[in-house]
């Protein structure tokens, strides 16, 4: 007796687990950061309220990367490391805009002028 089911399916738990990691890991979009960005907002998201459920009460916050860290260390650390100089360089880049997609849009409709009014004779 004892040790009933001692195979209890750990591929499929591990997938699960694995699931969750990157959905935890998984923050916002680039467009999302633009706006994050701007000024007023970017000082409310780096002079927010303490809050227990954030890491480091939610004091030590990356923008750029809408990350928190534990303490200012391991915030100044991420300020160095490749992860957050790679999102520096793919935020310089112009958002990709309604505008943008609206002038893409226009291209594919490109009118087909009829030319049956030639009539000859
Ligand atoms: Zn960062």
């Amino acid at each position: 007796m004892g040790k009933p089911q001692k195979r209890k399916k750990k591929t499929a738990m591990n997938k699960d687990t694995h699931k969750q990691v990157k959905l935890k890991h998984y923050a916002k979009d680039i467009d999302q950061i633009h706006a994050d960005l701007k000024p007023e907002k970017a000082i409310k998201l780096k002079t927010q309220e303490k809050d227990e459920d954030l890491p480091g009460q939610g004091q030590f916050y990356c923008v750029e990367c809408s990350r928190y860290f534990i303490n200012s260390h391991s915030l100044q650390d991420h300020l160095k490391s490749k992860p957050h100089k790679k999102r520096l360089k793919e935020l310089k880049e112009v958002p990709y805009s309604h505008e943008e997609a609206e002038r893409a849009a226009g291209m594919t409709k490109e009118v087909k002028k009829s030319s049956s009014s030639m009539n000859m004779d």
